[in-house]
């Protein structure tokens, strides 16, 4: 193997990095790689952990901060001053620092509904969208991998899972696949029988994972693994009905390809973002980083088993989700995000979240092809009929 009439756009260090979402733990681990790695800081964006975000955009070097909520501004500005870093404030600033022309690299790690406008524009762009924050990619996956083909824009996941099966897909046409097999740890309630007792501090203690509150839950739910089969589905542009959701608790086993000729292929490492954050940034190339491979013999045993979809029947309602289309996957994923606030919030019980979807399921709008109109009003219907 030679490296050997690389171009420099293709080395990593060539592409200035905007961090969307810097101040959560997908950001938080991104600043960490982009600094291992020497790759330049142009922009960091938080929604309101002003005195972090600053002080990551002082450490890191970066041009631009941005702060979601333009009522906190005047307090970035005043924490930034001196330090030649310009603050901005709102969804208009995101946008920008994701399609500003110095930025080669966008990652997209914002949680929730929120994330999609930005998403877009590093996508509209052409960027290298590294995508952690699947929910755009749930509600809106053929408007955006049909952007990204218009722009040239290249989007590699960031989520384990799907890092794991782009990596086994790599030089494979589509017709040698049978199915992807996206791994789940089985979350912190895995073999726990009675979900509706389930408070906040057991659904929040994930086993394998340190992430956001908000992702937390979905590994507590399941709903996650709804989301990232819909994530597939775009990302890969593979039906629904070839995805399968396998349950391990270890989370070594990322993820795996079933092939048509009976084999089965997976990619392995130890549970840190830190390892697809980074594949993301430096593909095609795998790079020396921190982390380092599982100790196989130390870990003696992986497991696996079927999940248990009569105490989890948010895969249910994310298989036919994915299967409907349509405005489904956006009324879906607006309804878990209002239900695991709600839920966050001490309001309600864990297992009112799958009743919460599974209700707002049964009114999802009839449209077959949605544009990016109707899928915001989808989601702001849901929203605006769940908090009333
Ligand atoms: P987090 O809650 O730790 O961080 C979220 C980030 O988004 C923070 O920087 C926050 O300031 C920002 N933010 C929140 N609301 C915002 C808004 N309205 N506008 C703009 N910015 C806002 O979340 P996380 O765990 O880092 O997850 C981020 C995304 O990555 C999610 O979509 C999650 O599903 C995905 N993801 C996370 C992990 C993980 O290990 N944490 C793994 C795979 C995928
Ligand atoms: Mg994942």
């Amino acid at each position: 193997m030679s490296t050997a009439g690389r171009s420099p756009a293709d080395d990593h260090r060539a592409r200035a990095l905007t961090v969307l979402g810097a101040t959560g733990s997908i950001g938080v681990n991104t600043l960490a790689v982009a600094a291992h790695l020497g790759i330049p800081v142009h922009a960091v964006s938080g929604n309101s952990r002003v005195a972090l975000l600053a002080a990551q955009a002082r450490a890191a070097g970066a041009k631009v901060a941005v702060v979601a909520d333009p009522e906190r501004l005047g307090e970035l500005r005043a924490t930034l001053s001196g330090s030649g870093v310009r603050a901005e404030a709102g969804v208009a600033a995101l946008a920008e620092i994701a399609a500003d022309p110095a930025v080669g690299a966008v990652v997209t790690a914002i949680v929730g509904a929120a994330g999609l406008p930005a998403t877009l524009a590093a996508v509209r762009a052409g960027k290298r969208v590294c995508v952690a924050n699947k929910e755009p990619l749930v509600m809106a996956g053929e408007l955006i991998m049909a952007s990204a083909r218009a722009s040239g824009a290249v989007i590699l996941p960031v989520d384990s899972e799907h890092s794991a099966i782009f990596q086994c897909l790599a030089g494979h046409a589509a017709d040698e696949v049978r199915a992807l097999i996206l791994t789940a740890s089985g979350g912190p309630l895995r073999e726990v029988r009675d979900l509706a007792a389930v408070t906040r501090e057991q659904a929040l203690a994930h086993p394998t994972w340190r992430m956001g509150p908000k992702i937390s839950i979905d590994s507590a739910t399941l709903m996650n693994k709804s989301l990232e089969i819909i994530e597939a589905r775009w990302l890969f542009g593979i039906a629904a009905e070839r995805i399968e959701v396998l349950i391990h608790p270890q989370s070594v086993v990322h993820s795996l390809v079933s092939f048509v000729d009976g084999s089965l292929m997976a990619q392995l490492g130890v549970p840190d973002m830190r390892v697809p954050i980074q594949y993301a940034l430096t593909w095609p190339r795998h790079v020396a980083g921190p982390v380092p491979a599982p100790d196989l013999a130390a870990l003696g045993r992986l497991t696996f088993e079927a999940p248990d979809t009569a105490r989890f029947p948010s895969l249910v309602m994310g298989f036919a989700a994915a299967r409907t289309g349509g405005l489904a996957p956006t009324v879906m994923n607006a309804a878990n995000e209002m239900a695991v606030e709600r839920f966050l919030a001490g309001r309600g019980r864990f297992t009112d979240i799958f009743a919460a979807v599974e209700q707002a399921l049964a009114h999802t709008p009839r449209c077959l092809a949605p544009g990016l109109d109707d899928i915001i009003a989808a989601d702001a219907e849901v929203r605006a009929r769940m908090a009333s």
